[in-house]
């Protein structure tokens, strides 16, 4: 459990920051809560360590349409930020989900989109709610949308010399609602599953629906299947034949199957009750 030697810079600038990162074999550490566990087991083996931690990226700003978070924002400070505004319910409890209070004081959103972490908590809502990824290299910036950003296992579309600077997250409109649901491994607090969704609401009927899972396959990822039966059949919608195809990357496949189906049907009824009280507010 002691990692191999590595060199450490405390970036001043994010300019500072991308020059580090030039180097191949750096990395990036934010909160730390995932990367020194893994240079403990030497998984992961940087040579340079550049800590971003000083780095002006934690604001969050809470507009009429959108969310934004700056990627060094922890758990902790996203969850709070987020108590009481409407529209992004889902992301504010997937933040709060989290590990426990030390996890949530030290993770950043940032950190735990750009792991690429199978079981991320976060995932599942930047997911779900649509959210625009802000990548930025020492070329420039660019914006991936979350549905294009998450590839596999610790696999994602940031590329080695690129850090995650922003996350905007679209707030849902009065008619819908969004909510998260995860039934977490007793010890670490990692989601078994996962699902958030995000419902829209015209009377009884379900005008749309976005429904991401997380903790089951190789990369948190959206359900079209389920969206599709919740689209056509409504909140009652049989959810488990929905995702009958649906694969887990686990040896206790048909179990997590069994709470994925769980988990969405409870996110799924808490969303509809969202988007009713707030179509009626
Ligand atoms: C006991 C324990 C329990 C946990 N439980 C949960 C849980 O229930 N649910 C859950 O989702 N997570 C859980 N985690 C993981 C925790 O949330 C991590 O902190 C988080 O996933 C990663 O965030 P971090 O800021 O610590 O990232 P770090 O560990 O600092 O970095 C992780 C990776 O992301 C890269 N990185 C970090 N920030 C950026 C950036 N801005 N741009 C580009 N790359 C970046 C790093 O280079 C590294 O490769 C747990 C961790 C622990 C130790």
């Amino acid at each position: 459990v002691i990692p191999a030697a590595f060199a450490y810079i405390r970036a001043g600038s994010l300019d500072e920051a991308l020059r580090a990162l030039a180097d191949p074999e750096a990395k990036a550490v934010a909160g730390g809560h995932s990367l020194i566990p893994a240079m403990k087991t030497r998984i992961a083996r940087p040579s340079l360590l550049v800590d971003l931690r000083d780095l002006d990226l934690r604001t969050i700003t809470v507009g009429d349409e959108t969310v934004t978070i700056g990627a060094l924002a922890t758990y902790d400070e996203v969850s709070r930020a987020l108590a009481g505004v409407s529209g992004v319910d889902a992301l504010r409890e997937c933040a709060a989900s989290v590990g426990d209070l030390q996890v949530r004081n030290a993770g950043t959103l940032g950190g735990g989109v750009a792991h690429g972490d199978p079981a991320s908590d976060i995932a599942a809502g930047v997911l779900a709610l649509g959210a625009s990824l802000e990548l930025q290299a020492a070329e420039g910036t660019r914006s991936v949308a979350a549905d294009d950003f998450f590839l596999g296992p610790f696999t994602t579309e940031l590329r080695q010399q690129e850090l995650l600077v922003e996350v905007s997250v679209p707030r849902t409109g009065p008619a819908a609602g969004s909510a998260y649901t995860a039934v977490e491994d007793a010890a670490s607090g990692y989601p078994l599953a996962g699902a958030a969704v995000v419902v829209g609401r015209e009377g009884d009927a379900v005008r749309s629906c976005r429904i991401a899972i997380t903790g089951l396959t190789g990369a948190p990822q959206r359900l079209p299947g389920a969206e599709a039966a919740v689209v056509r059949d409504g909140v009652g919608a049989d959810i488990a034949a929905a995702i009958a195809d649906l694969e887990p990357a686990t040896d206790d496949a048909d179990y997590r199957r069994h709470l994925a189906a769980v988990v969405i049907a409870r996110a799924l009824r808490q969303a509809w009750e969202r988007a009713g009280e707030r179509s009626n507010a």
